[in-house]
């Protein structure tokens, strides 16, 4: 029988942001105005040009590196 062992590692989290490619400027952020059906779709809204665009995750996203996956350079 096989087994699976849990250990502790090191991460190193990090946000992941989007940025108005319309302005260039702002970021797109939550505005709550969400649909789940028939697919997610969180609506998000330039905070410089008002543009809005739907993603299927909420940004700022929070992710993380763990132990040997760390990146090579992160600014
Ligand atoms: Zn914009």
């Amino acid at each position: 029988m096989e087994h699976s062992t849990e250990k502790k590692v090191k991460a190193i989290p990090y946000a992941v942001i989007q940025l108005c490619d319309v302005c260039e400027t702002g970021q797109l952020l939550p505005t709550g105005n969400n649909k789940y059906i028939p697919d997610i779709q969180i609506e998000h809204k330039c905070n410089h040009c008002g543009k809005t665009q739907t993603f299927q995750e909420s940004y700022p996203a929070i992710r993380f590196y763990v132990d040997c996956d760390y990146p090579p350079d992160l600014a």
